[in-house]
């Protein structure tokens, strides 16, 4: 992205890009402010890069966020491990989650067998394995960080919200669906310094995201347009869980060519190369800056 675009706001950089087949799983962070870092996501992949940028600023560092999107292991296998990091060796730093309260809810569910769903589907296919494993995985993941967090919090949650002091840069959390065996998936709404960040987390379904991106960037009688980031979710073959390049690509090209103050970022691909190439010859510029991008990591 260019300096220039850069110096607008706070900026979003990327631990990884890629799909959980890869082992670049797309994870981002930001520093809203000198006190806080924030992490959207957190693979084991990607936890030594992350503990790094903890280390660096644990002199400044009141707070670490983690903004959680859903449960599969290329977006929460880190958390325990830098949960246990930042009580254990750096105790002046809180560490706390926010995600759905749906999420939270599920994962204490599946933690603590309150109400628990069925893991099996019983006839012995591969396709059961993996999710078994992929639950029981995640079942350990869950127990581990619910312990090592100060908060595990839900701007829904009013008792909790007493404790969690909810940043004024946080707008709020989307609903989403992305598995549908996964309850809880969710994306986030950032506002910082006169910039919007919407980010979809794992998704298949855009339209959310795509009202609440023309809200930022639509002149009306409230709000004037402002510079508006959307990060999303997207792959080159239909899986039904993530969102479709080929189906989308004519979606978005719609809402950049209707407004100029949005940015679209794809992230979680398949397929980077494809999505660069196609987003070269769509030619969506303003002035002679790209209103498409593929994430990069840093
Ligand atoms: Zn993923
Ligand atoms: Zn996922």
């Amino acid at each position: 992205m260019s300096e220039l675009y850069q110096k607008q706001g706070f900026e979003l950089k990327f631990l990884g890009t890629m799909n959980g087949f890869s082992q670049s799983h797309t994870n981002a962070y930001f520093f809203p402010d000198s006190e806080t870092l924030a992490f959207l996501d957190l693979s084991l992949y990607n936890f030594e890069k992350a503990k790094r940028l903890v280390d660096r600023n644990a002199d400044r560092l009141k707070r670490v966020i983690l903004f959680l999107t859903h449960t599969h292991d290329d977006h929460i296998s880190g958390v325990p491990r830098l949960a246990f990091h930042v009580r254990h060796k750096i105790p002046g730093v809180k560490l706390e989650v926010l995600t759905s309260t749906l999420l939270i809810q599920d994962a204490y569910r599946i933690c603590f067998g309150m109400g628990a769903r069925p893991l099996v589907g019983s006839n012995g296919e591969l396709d059961d394995v993996i999710r078994i494993y992929g639950q029981a995985l995640n079942k350990a993941i869950l127990s581990r960080w619910s312990d090592q967090v100060e908060f595990l919090v839900d701007q829904n949650l009013l008792d909790e919200r007493s404790r969690f002091v909810i940043p004024d840069w946080f707008v709020k959390t989307v609903p989403t669906t992305h598995s549908p065996r996964l309850l809880g998936s969710c994306g986030f709404v950032f506002r910082l310094n006169e910039k919007a960040v919407i980010y979809t987390g794992d998704t298949n379904a855009s339209e959310h995201f795509y009202e609440q991106a023309e809200r930022f960037v639509t002149e009306n009688i409230d709000m004037k347009p402002i510079p508006t980031e959307l990060y999303i979710d997207m792959e080159t073959i239909e899986t039904g869980v993530h969102l479709y390049w080929e189906k989308e690509k004519k979606n978005l090209e719609r809402l950049l060519r209707r407004t100029n103050h949005l940015k679209v970022v794809l992230m979680h691909c398949n397929d980077c190369e494809v999505m660069v190439d196609e987003a070269l010859t769509m030619n969506l510029r303003l002035g002679g800056e790209p209103k498409l991008f593929v994430a990069e990591e840093e």
